[in-house]
């Protein structure tokens, strides 16, 4: 299961002590052999958001920037240490469109492996739906390029960069 851009094979220093010593020690993280330093790859939260509008289509955001530059994704983001989920969602949402948030509810979560700098990051993308207080004056701005509101089909899954985004739109609306 570990590919060449896994962390497992792409750090090989300890980032303890430094020495080359930083092999895999299970399947989850590296062990340094000289001073002992037991490192474990933990995926990482992210947020991911639906909204929709009244004719049930979903708001889709074009990504700014690589991994899978100009693809579509769902708005959102990942979480900063020590933040909540539930507030992760209300910052990416107001950075990205320029919206608020008014509810959020639950839906489920999707593993996914995320490419930046040559290394594989594990991520598990929370997915809520979400309703705002108004339209007016959204805007895509930051990390992303465009935003409008789509039709779920499995043809436009095909422009969906991410496996876990193509994942929740065909679970949720396929
Ligand atoms: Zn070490």
């Amino acid at each position: 299961m570990c590919t060449e851009s896994y962390p497992q094979r792409v750090l090989r220093y300890c980032p303890r002590c430094g020495k080359g010593h930083f092999s895999p020690y299970n399947d989850k993280a590296n062990k340094c052999d000289a001073c002992g330093f037991v490192f474990y790859f933990n995926a990482a939260t992210a947020v991911a958001v639906i909204i929709k509008d009244k004719e049930n289509r979903v708001l889709l955001t074009t990504r700014a920037f690589n991994p899978g530059k100009g693809t579509l994704d769902l708005p959102g983001g990942f979480v900063d240490p020590l933040e909540s989920a539930e507030h992760a969602i209300d910052r990416e949402i107001k950075e990205e469109l320029n919206l608020t948030i008014t509810e959020k509810k639950y839906l489920g979560s999707f593993p996914n492996t995320y490419l930046y700098g040559d290394v594989v990051y594990f991520t598990c993308d929370l997915v809520f739906e979400c309703t705002v207080e108004t339209f007016e004056g959204m805007q895509a701005k930051d990390d992303v390029t465009h935003c409008e509101f789509y039709t779920i089909t499995e043809k436009l899954l095909e422009n969906v960069g991410a496996t876990s985004i193509k994942n929740i739109l065909r679970k949720y609306f396929l």
